[in-house]
């Protein structure tokens, strides 16, 4: 039961609580917003890969042999880059066509929705593993969704939506992690056996993200001062980690 309320707790915070989160950054002035959403960047890459490789990963392998723990790790991130490459075909249509470029507000909140349903399994699964593996993942989604909403909000009020209806519309895309955390919770409560295998994919949907999703972000920015505090903050977000995994 206390397990359940930590859970709704988790996802809550992190669906809801991340798009409040990022809608009242929104206040600042758009340089400190594009600033602050920067570093949220890194700090999120720090706690995805922290989680993935000092959390979850050694979670797994107390259940799952090493051979089996690394094809299901393999085949996570083989999965994670399919499902993205379906959202990209079901949005581009034109030749040159970017994440961030394209106008089809609706395919961001697909794609959004089912990236956020999938955060709320990988939280349901991490409660029913340990309180303390649940926190650091929890923070984990929550630091990595706050930038991405800001992303999402963007696009959307580039694609012609008022600032009310993408609100709305990151609201909804957000509770699907709720729906999805909760279906998963009961489901994985009646099969504990395949808890350790989807800790295992969510590691990998956390490496996938950091990897694939942030870094390749971070990058865009090249001056030496703003990388050195970018090291910073990544070495922030995986001492977070450690430090809130310490007695496990
Ligand atoms: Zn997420």
């Amino acid at each position: 039961m206390q397990t359940f309320l930590f859970t709704i707790l988790a996802l809550v915070a992190a669906s809801i609580g991340s798009v409040l989160l990022s809608s009242s950054l929104l206040l600042l002035s758009n340089k400190w917003l594009s600033k602050v959403s920067n570093y949220l960047l890194n700090l999120a890459g720090g706690t995805l890969l922290g989680s993935a490789i000092l959390g979850l990963i050694p979670e797994a392998a107390e259940s799952l042999d090493i051979h089996e723990l690394v094809i299901w790790l393999l085949a996570g991130i083989m999965l994670f880059f399919l499902l993205e490459k379906i959202i990209l075909w079901r949005s581009c249509h034109d030749e040159n066509c970017e994440r961030q470029n394209h106008t089809a507000g609706s395919m961001i909140i697909i794609g959004d929705s089912i990236h956020n349903a999938i955060d709320g399994v990988v939280i349901a699964a991490a409660f029913l593993t340990s309180p303390a593996l649940g926190l650091f993942v929890t923070i984990s989604v929550l630091l990595h969704e706050i930038p991405q909403e800001l992303g999402d909000f963007a696009i959307l009020i580039k694609s012609g939506y008022s600032r009310r209806k993408a609100l709305i519309m990151n609201m909804l895309s957000g509770s699907s992690a709720i729906v999805s955390g909760v279906c998963a919770f009961f489901l994985l409560e009646f099969m504990q056996g395949i808890i350790p295998y989807v800790i295992v994919v969510a590691a990998a949907s956390f490496l996938y993200i950091a990897m694939a999703d942030l870094i390749p972000e971070m990058h865009k920015e090249t001056k030496p001062k703003e990388s050195v505090i970018q090291i910073l903050l990544i070495i922030l977000g995986i001492a977070l980690i450690l430090f809130s995994n310490d007695h496990h």
